[in-house]
């Protein structure tokens, strides 16, 4: 496994191998890696010569208030982990190396970032869609890897790189979840034992709305008020947003019908947990 920290070095590597005809699967990730990155870095084995993780906690996508400096970095562990996952090349770019003096080019996927999660944290999409960018410009990938636990992200980078004519196939893995359904994520650490109980509530929620729905029910705002019931009664819980969403553009459905996500976020203590859920009515 090559560790490399500066773009041009990786670009020099990766272009050589792609040259000889090496397909390059990658996947962006900010580290402190779980079963969760595990499930993408397995398909990305699976299907490519070569793959490309990146490690890299990218402050374009925290606001101010957020948890940058906070965000768990346990290097050491990521780089064995990729090591028994058999991983060709780790990327750790440093910010300054990503960000340079000067740097003023952003990309932002309108409309599809200022929904949901967007409204929270501005500028967190334009963030992402940034990096994923520059990430994909750097690798030249063939195929890069996303968790569904990150909907919205997944539907922006999709939508990025189709206005974009990106060369890339974005490919989405199912959301990987611990005991009780919580959905696997870096920043699960942060909970209590007690907030870890009632974070189970969003699984739970979803299910309530999974049960709702195959029993006949469409109509979206009367889901959302049982799932928001539900949460109400964890203690622990504050609800950011529970929504119904047209999984194409994100905006809100009355009734439900073709492809929907059923998305939300709830703070558990002071930890921003997100889950969703997306499915397909024909009728
Ligand atoms: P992160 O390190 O949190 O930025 O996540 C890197 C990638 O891993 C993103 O595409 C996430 O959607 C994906 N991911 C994170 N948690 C999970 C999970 N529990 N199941 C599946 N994919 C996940």
């Amino acid at each position: 496994m090559k560790i490399i920290k500066t773009p041009e070095t990786l670009s020099r590597y990766l272009k050589k191998l792609k040259s000889r005809g090496n397909s390059i699967g990658f996947i962006p990730t900010m580290g402190a890696l779980h079963e969760g990155h595990l499930s993408l870095i397995r398909a990305a084995r699976q299907e490519n010569k070569i793959t490309v993780v990146s490690i890299f906690v990218n402050p374009a996508q925290f606001s101010p208030k957020e948890d940058l400096k906070k965000y768990p970095r346990p290097l050491n562990k990521d780089l064995t982990f990729c090591r028994k996952e058999k991983v060709d090349y780790v990327f750790l770019p440093r910010a300054k190396d990503m960000y340079p003096e000067g740097f003023s080019t952003y990309t932002c996927v309108e409309g599809l970032s200022e929904r949901l999660c967007g409204r929270a944290r501005p500028g967190h999409f334009r963030g992402v869609a940034t990096i994923v960018l520059k990430f994909f410009n750097i690798i030249r990938p063939d195929t890069a890897y996303f968790g569904q636990k990150d909907a919205q992200q997944a539907i922006i980078i999709r939508r990025m790189v189709k206005d974009l004519n990106v060369p890339v196939k974005i490919k989405v893995m199912p959301t990987v979840r611990g005991e009780g359904g919580l959905a696997l994520s870096s920043r699960n650490i942060y909970m209590s034992a007690l907030e870890m109980q009632d974070s189970l509530v969003l699984f739970k929620a979803l299910n309530l709305a999974k049960v709702l729905i195959n029993g006949g029910l469409r109509n979206a705002s009367r889901i959302i008020s049982r799932m928001k019931e539900l949460i109400n009664r964890k203690q622990h819980a504050k609800i950011d947003f529970v929504a119904i969403v047209d999984a194409r553009d994100l905006k809100p459905l009355k009734t439900i019908s073709g492809d929907y996500l059923i998305a939300l976020a709830v703070r558990i203590g002071k930890t921003r947990l997100i889950d969703n859920f997306q499915g397909r009515l024909l009728i």
